[in-house]
């Protein structure tokens, strides 16, 4: 694919300037329940603007659920309880009368396994967070808007001449990078990637970190992945979560991601990286 050099689209009402500056996103002591099972506790963090942030640590750890806490998907979970405050520019976005619909607009979230609206065309697909974000746009303004969030997902020359195609045809990479493209098209201020390879074949996976990799100069991103490689190859920060059965999780260590693969400071993270356990 030609590398994204399309800026998006300003769309009425929301859209950032081509070239705005990148957003930043920070937990303060956040502590999270499911019933009366705490699953993370005090878990303060900084992701920084224009980087990306891999989450590393084994399963059950509560990598999905921080993610969910970040853009205000943890309380659509029944039985969800939270205390603690997340960040984005300096704004709580769990401050009263902050809407969640806004919240998920401006930080977006992919999944493990690709998610499209499997009847619908790719180009309604790509649009299709508009309506739900509220975002009123004429059909030229849509037209560039496939276009450019198509592109930046690495997706716009594979399928430009069949944008009429249902979501459901594409393979399992290509669907992916639909949902990317999908996500890029409210101009959120970060992206929040929960496993986003781990249901693709390696040639899929590469292609997909290589789009995370030139997201990175527009959108701040936030990767969990159980692939080490990946977490070196596509981020610049990297923080490793841990729980045990009587231990809520937490985060035992975070840093550059070469110190933390070279260099940990603790044990387990040692031992995590390197495949211990
Ligand atoms: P990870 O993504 O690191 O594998 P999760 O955030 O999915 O971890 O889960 C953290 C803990 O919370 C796990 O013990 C899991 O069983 C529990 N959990 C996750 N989702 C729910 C839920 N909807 N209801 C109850 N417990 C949950
Ligand atoms: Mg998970």
């Amino acid at each position: 694919d030609d590398p994204p050099t399309i800026p998006l689209p300003p769309v009425p009402g929301t859209a950032p300037e081509p070239g705005r500056a990148l957003s930043g996103l920070e937990t303060r002591d956040v502590t999270a329940w499911f019933g009366q099972r705490k699953v993370l506790e005090r878990v303060s963090f900084a992701m920084r603007a224009g980087e990306i942030t891999a989450l590393i640590g084994p399963s059950g750890c509560g990598k999905s659920t921080y993610l969910r806490i970040l853009n205000r998907m943890h309380e659509m979970v029944r039985g969800a309880a939270l205390a603690g405050e997340v960040l984005l520019e300096g704004e709580d976005v769990y401050a009263p009368g902050r809407r969640p619909a806004e919240v998920r607009r401006r930080i977006g979230m992919v999944f493990q396994r690709p998610n499209p609206f499997p009847a619908m065309s790719l180009y309604d697909n790509v649009v299709s967070g508009l309506k739900l974000a509220g975002i009123k746009a004429t059909r030229e303004e849509r037209d560039h808007l496939v276009e450019s969030s198509l592109r930046q997902a690495g997706l716009w020359n594979e399928v430009s001449n069949r944008l009429g195609t249902p979501g459901g045809a594409l393979s399992g990479g290509q669907q992916q990078r639909l949902c990317i493209a999908r996500s890029l098209a409210v101009a959120p201020e970060i992206l929040l990637m929960d496993e986003p390879c781990s249901a693709l074949d390696p040639t899929s996976t590469r292609r997909i970190e290589e789009t995370i990799a030139e997201l990175r100069h527009r959108v701040t991103i936030v990767i969990v992945t159980h692939n080490m490689q990946q977490a070196q190859r596509v981020s610049q920060s990297c923080a490793f979560f841990l729980a045990s059965h009587d231990t809520p999780g937490r985060i035992v260590e975070s840093g550059p991601t070469e110190r933390l693969f070279t260099d940990p400071a603790d044990q387990r993270t040692a031992d995590y990286v390197n495949g211990r356990f």
